[in-house]
C-alpha cells in the first residue's frame, strides 16, 4: 500500500533531529564513540493499532571519561539539551542502593532519556520519536462468498450463520476486529481461525446432519 508520504517525511525529519541531538550528546559526554551503534536507519513498528504506528527508537551505551562524575555528566547533558531548546527534567532515582542521575528531555514530541551513576562508567542514552501512522487505515473488504445459493451441493443448505460467506461473518475473514483506541483485538467469533465457526469455511451444511435447533433456521426443510 502507498505510504502517506507527508507522514513519512515528518517522521524522517523527527528522526534526523533526534539523531543530530544524540550525536552531539554522545560525542560530548562519552569516550570511544561508535555512532554505528545508533540504529536510527529505519522506523520500527511502535504499536499494533490499525493502522500500525511507527517511530524511530534507539538505545546507545557509552562510557564517561574517567575524570567525569555522574553528577557532572548529568548536568552537562541537561545544559546541552537546554541550550538546544529541549524541555529538560533532572532527577535522581535510587535503585537498590545505586543512585542514578536521570535526565529526560522533550522537543517536538521527540524524547531523550540519559542515565548515569557513579557505580559504573556507563552512560546510557535512549531516544525515540513520536509514533506516527504511515499508512491510511485499510478499507474493510468483505471477501467473496465461497458458496452461492445457485451452487449448493445437493442435500446441503446454505449456512445460516454466514449465508455462504464461509469466512467468519464477525471479522470478515481477517481474524481480528478493531477494539478500543483502534487496536486490533482477536475476533471473538472465530478466535483467529478466520472461518465461519458453524460451517468451518464450507458455506453450506449437510441438511441430514442438522440439529433440531439448526433446523429451526430452515422452515422449508420440514415441508419437503
Ligand atoms: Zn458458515
Ligand atoms: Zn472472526
Amino acid at each position: 500500500m502507498e505510504e502517506t508520504s507527508r507522514a513519512r517525511d515528518e517522521l524522517d525529519r523527527l528522526g534526523r533531529s533526534l539523531r543530530r541531538q544524540l550525536v552531539v550528546l554522545i560525542n560530548d559526554l562519552t569516550v570511544r564513540v561508535h555512532l554505528r551503534r545508533l540504529s536510527l536507519d529505519e522506523p520500527k513498528v511502535a504499536d499494533r493499532c490499525e493502522p500500525p504506528r511507527y517511530h524511530y527508537a534507539t538505545v546507545y551505551q557509552g562510557n564517561r571519561p574517567a575524570a567525569a562524575t555522574a553528577a557532572e555528566t548529568a548536568s552537562r547533558a541537561a545544559f546541552l539539551l537546554r541550550s538546544a531548546g529541549w524541555d529538560v527534567t533532572e532527577s535522581e532515582e535510587d535503585d537498590d542502593g545505586v543512585l542514578w542521575r536521570v535526565v529526560v528531555a522533550h522537543q517536538d514530541g521527540n524524547a531523550i532519556r540519559i542515565l548515569t551513576s557513579d557505580n559504573t562508567p556507563a552512560v546510557s542514552f535512549r531516544g525515540q520519536t513520536p509514533a506516527l501512522a504511515l499508512y491510511p487505515p485499510k478499507p474493510v473488504q468483505q471477501p467473496e462468498p465461497v458458496r452461492t445459493p445457485e451452487a449448493i451441493t445437493p442435500g446441503y443448505v446454505l449456512c445460516y450463520e454466514c449465508d455462504g460467506l464461509g469466512w467468519c461473518p464477525g471479522c470478515g475473514g481477517r481474524g481480528w476486529v478493531l477494539g478500543q483506541h483502534h487496536r486490533r483485538s482477536r475476533c471473538r467469533e472465530c478466535g483467529t481461525t478466520k472461518v465461519c465457526p458453524i460451517c468451518r469455511g464450507a458455506g453450506q451444511l449437510n441438511a441430514s446432519s442438522l440439529s433440531p435447533y439448526q433446523r429451526g433456521y430452515y422452515p422449508g426443510l420440514d415441508r419437503g
